[in-house]
């Protein structure tokens, strides 16, 4: 068939849960947390249904909803987004991200992705008709703000940024999203930014979102999910936050690709989005799994790199094999009984640092298997 992405395979995600299943490994592959939402939030999705909140809702999203994600953004980050002009429901992050880049970006355009960048920010420059530009962090996974000015050329149009960052685990800071506002400005760049690990921030240290900056803001399309927030990547249910402009943009071509999403659970989300700060609370769980876990790894020969947000550690595995990391992870899933995710598939071309993430949104006694194979295989 003619075929779009003709050099594009399975994602990793998908290879490494399969892999996973088939040996039997402990799944710290693929992001997704292994609780069950909070019953109330469940309970509103059939309380929607049975109130008869099933046809579509307006193609923006259900209005409690987008009332309810202007409330929290605005209260956060002091932005002043408005409901009706401003936000949009997407079926998730991922789409909000394609389909913001295909309403800023166009044929041989030149979109900066910063590297490892997750992997669905190419496919969806290059199915914009658009050319993504890698640019690498440095080696500690910080953003390399002087490789993003060199990589900067007449045709760059826009550039993905994701705080806090997966796979690495890092958090940007004020400094970052302050290089970030100049070099939008002084190039006249739109910016997609990736914000779905929102709400787990660790130490004490604030998310940094786009909203907080408004010459930032002016030109960014937020986006954010509920997914992860509220342990329901499934549902995939998120939101595009971008001015008025932006989101006409945006809204001309999520209209006929989307239309719309799932109304009783859009209604659900925005009846729970009431309570005070459902999302309090998130950001200490994940804190205290994280310490357990960087414990557990702590008496095994991986070195913990630095893990600051997000639900991911990623460790450095070259003090027990020299295989490159694709090879690694899958040795580890076959070999030892637990799955990680190469990092090196997140780069347009692969650098073999010997790094390899693991999920640690996962019960106690998954983790507690997971960490005992690794201590005693490794
Ligand atoms: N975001 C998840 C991760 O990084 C994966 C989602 C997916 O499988 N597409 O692990």
């Amino acid at each position: 068939l003619p075929t779009k992405l003709p050099n594009t395979g399975t994602t990793i995600f998908t290879v490494m849960s399969a892999l996973a299943a088939e040996h039997g490994a402990v799944n710290l592959g693929q992001g997704f947390p292994e609780f069950s939402a909070d019953p109330a939030l469940l309970q509103a999705v059939t309380d929607a249904m049975a109130a008869g909140h099933n046809q579509y809702p307006p193609m923006t999203g259900v209005p409690a909803l987008r009332q309810a994600v202007v409330a929290k953004l605005n209260d956060l980050y002091g932005s002043a987004y408005d409901a009706d002009r401003d936000i949009t429901i997407t079926a998730g992050g991922t789409q909000g991200i394609i389909t913001a880049l295909h309403a800023c970006v166009g044929a041989g355009d030149e979109v900066i992705i910063i590297e490892p960048a997750y992997d669905s920010y190419d496919p969806a420059i290059r199915l914009a008709g658009a050319v993504p530009i890698g640019v690498p962090m440095t080696l500690d996974y910080r953003i390399d703000w002087d490789a993003v000015r060199a990589a900067i050329t007449p045709r760059t149009r826009a550039l993905i940024i994701n705080t806090p960052h997966n796979p690495s685990g890092r958090v940007a800071t004020s400094g970052d999203l302050l290089e970030l506002e100049r070099i939008a400005e002084q190039h006249d760049l739109f910016v997609v930014s990736d914000e779905v690990y929102e709400h787990m921030v660790f130490d004490g240290a604030p998310h940094e979102s786009v909203a907080r900056y408004p010459a930032l803001r002016e030109r960014s399309f937020l986006v954010s999910s509920f997914g992860k927030t509220f342990h329901v990547t499934g549902w995939k249910v998120g939101f595009v936050a971008a001015p008025a402009a932006l989101s006409a943009a945006f809204r001309r071509l999520h209209q006929y690709t989307v239309f719309t999403v799932h109304t009783p659970t859009q209604h659900a989300i925005a009846a729970y989005l009431a309570n005070p700060a459902p999302w309090q609370g998130l950001s200490d769980f994940y804190q205290a799994k994280r310490d357990r876990f960087r414990a557990a790894l702590a008496a095994t020969p991986l070195k913990l790199l630095p893990c600051e947000g997000t639900y991911f550690q990623t460790v450095d595995y070259r003090a027990v094999s020299d295989l490159p990391d694709l090879d690694f992870a899958k040795w580890l899933t076959t070999e030892i009984g637990v799955a990680a995710i190469p990092l090196s598939v997140f780069y347009q071309r692969p650098q073999e640092r010997g790094h390899v993430r693991f999920c640690f949104a996962k019960r106690e006694e998954t983790l507690a298997l997971a960490t005992q194979r690794l201590q005693k295989g490794l």
